[in-house]
């Protein structure tokens, strides 16, 4: 869907994309994370053709851009730095100027394209204000309307959930999450590592310019080989696996075992209650603050709501 081989983007002195080969394929949900300055606006603006690359190349859906663009750009929908819209006219409005704009045509079916993407974003029920006096929130989820009006192969989005509250970032999380269901792969950007392990499939990690880590979230969040167990009988529990035990916190044991399943088998045999079992999973933020290092405080690590 995305390929970008030896991608490289110099701003005078300032080297802001460093030989990055990445790949967004199709069907993902592929998050980009890097700490602030390390490269990820000048990618997605890069692949959107909105600025030229020093060196490298770039494939959308097969076709080299900016070179093919024209070809590529009816199926994709973008949402990058903010979205932009005419502030003194209302919502409705700047939709149905951008529909007019666009590759769908069709003024019969104008109106229900617009209301189907403004229920899609939660603002079905928005008045004729100017999009001026909107809540960045609502200007978000409008820019994200405007994204969804072509019906996009491919979605592209920095950081979309900027500006929303819990609720709306729940909301948003769940439309992407359904657009990709129903074949939409989604690219989006994100210092919020909670909100990428929560939506993506794929993770990218830039550092200064550089791709340091690109993987499967599943297989970046494999198992440790250890169990946590919550257990109302953990001072029998904590005596049954003598020697099995790394850590315990009230009734919460972490046990040193490859098989969840066959160590809960053994405890209930021995009449112990288990009120929780499973695999410790390594979480995706230790994964990449390993490859980050030194920049690593400057992600965000706590998990939205
Ligand atoms: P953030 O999370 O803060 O948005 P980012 O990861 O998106 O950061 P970029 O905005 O792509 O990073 O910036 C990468 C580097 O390129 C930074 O050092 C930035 O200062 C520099 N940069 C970006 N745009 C320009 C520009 N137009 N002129 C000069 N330098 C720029």
């Amino acid at each position: 869907m995305i390929t970008t081989s030896g991608l490289t983007k110099r701003y005078g002195r300032i080297l802001a994309l460093d030989a990055v080969d990445l790949q967004v394929r199709d069907g993902d949900r592929y998050g980009l994370l890097g700490p602030n300055g390390s490269g990820k606006t000048t990618l997605l603006r890069l692949v959107l053709g909105l600025l030229y690359a020093t060196a490298g190349q770039i494939e959308l859906m097969g076709r080299p851009v900016p070179r093919h663009l024209a070809q590529v750009l009816s199926d994709v929908g973008a949402l990058v730095e903010g979205p932009s819209a005419y502030g003194h006219l209302p919502g409705r409005a700047n939709l149905r100027l951008l529909d007019a704009a666009g590759p769908n045509g069709a003024r019969r079916t104008r109106r229900d394209r617009i209301e189907e993407a403004l229920e899609r974003v939660g603002l079905a029920g928005v008045d004729s204000r100017p999009v001026k006096a909107y809540s960045l929130g609502m200007r978000q989820r409008l820019g994200l309307a405007a994204a969804l009006l072509r019906q996009p192969r491919l979605l592209v989005l920095d950081e979309p959930t900027n500006g929303l509250d819990p609720q709306g970032i729940r909301e948003i999380r769940e439309l992407l999450h359904d657009l990709n269901q129903g074949g939409t792969t989604v690219f989006l950007c994100s210092h919020l590592l909670g909100e990428v392990e929560q939506l993506c499939t794929r993770v990218g990690v830039l550092d200064q310019g550089r791709l340091v880590l690109q993987e499967s979230v599943d297989t970046l969040r494999a198992a440790t080989g250890r169990v946590l167990l919550r257990t109302p009988d953990a001072d029998r529990a904590a005596v049954l696996l003598d020697g099995r035990i790394d850590a315990r916190t009230g009734d919460l044991l972490v046990v040193r075992h490859p098989d969840p399943a066959q160590l809960n088998a053994s405890l209930v045999r021995a009449g112990l209650r288990i009120n929780e079992i499973g695999p410790e999973r390594r979480s995706l933020e230790s994964a990449v603050l390993e490859v980050i290092g030194a920049g690593s405080d400057r992600i965000e690590r706590t998990a939205p709501a």
